[in-house]
């Protein structure tokens, strides 16, 4: 089963409401998060408690963040990057993840890949979605392949390739829709705000599947995207 992620546009209407809210939730996230570290140094026989409302402001702090990559207007200031060095620090910050599964990643890029203009966060943050994805797919012992190559002249394919138990055809049709997750600690935000960081970059992304056999996530991104407002 293959699927080639639909215009943001068309599924967005959601995902822009709650990043209009999550702007809002912002400050007196902040303002929170400020007093609980401060109480925390004060009261170390509460310890614990103040660990798990750290961890859970943390969990809110992320989800916000993730929508709030969905509000409009951006303005995107594309510069010249390296890709493969996006992907190391982003495999060196899941490293951990993938080695309590004993998951192996291999990371195959071309020495002749040329310079990406784009918005090195946002890309970097695609990269640790579709790679998280791939981690918690994958089975005990599994490899994810990591492939980049030149497409034509005038942009770069990324593969990333895992092991897991793939997607049934009844859920790929779903995917991208804001907060549909199958994990029971997932957002269902990933692939959403993935998809839109791509299309920002005039690029696209697609998903295909086998069951038992695995799941490939391939994005497409011109080297030099025009620069313009969403
Ligand atoms: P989350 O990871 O928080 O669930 P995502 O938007 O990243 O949200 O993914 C949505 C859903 O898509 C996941 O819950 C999972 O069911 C499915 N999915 C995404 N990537 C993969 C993959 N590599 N293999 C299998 N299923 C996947
Ligand atoms: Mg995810």
């Amino acid at each position: 089963t293959e699927v080639i992620m639909q215009e943001t546009e068309k599924l967005s209407v959601i995902g822009e409401l709650a990043a209009g809210i999550a702007h809002e939730i912002r400050n007196p996230l902040t303002s929170l998060k400020g007093f609980v570290q401060l109480l925390r140094n004060n009261m170390s026989q509460y310890q614990h408690y103040f660990e798990i409302m750290e961890a859970e402001l943390n969990r809110i702090n992320y989800i916000v963040s993730e929508l709030l990559v969905l509000s409009k207007p951006q303005v995107l200031h594309f510069k010249k990057r390296n890709v493969a060095e996006i992907m190391d620090s982003v495999i060196f910050l899941l490293k951990t993840q993938a080695i309590l599964k004993s998951v192996e990643i291999i990371a195959q890029f071309p020495n002749n890949l040329p310079e990406l203009e784009c918005e090195e966060n946002q890309i970097k943050q695609v990269f640790i979605n579709l790679l998280k994805n791939a981690i918690e797919a994958s089975p005990y012992g599994g490899q994810i392949f990591i492939q980049a190559s030149l497409l034509g002249s005038d942009a770069v394919r990324i593969r990333f390739i895992d092991q897991g138990s793939g997607i049934p055809e009844e859920q790929i049709a779903r995917l991208g829709e804001p907060f549909y997750t199958t994990k029971e600690k997932g957002t269902g935000l990933g692939l959403m705000v993935s998809n839109k960081i791509v299309q920002d970059h005039q690029g696209s992304l697609k998903i295909s599947s086998r069951l038992n056999v695995g799941t490939t996530v391939e994005v497409i991104l011109p080297i030099s995207p025009k620069e313009r407002r969403n």
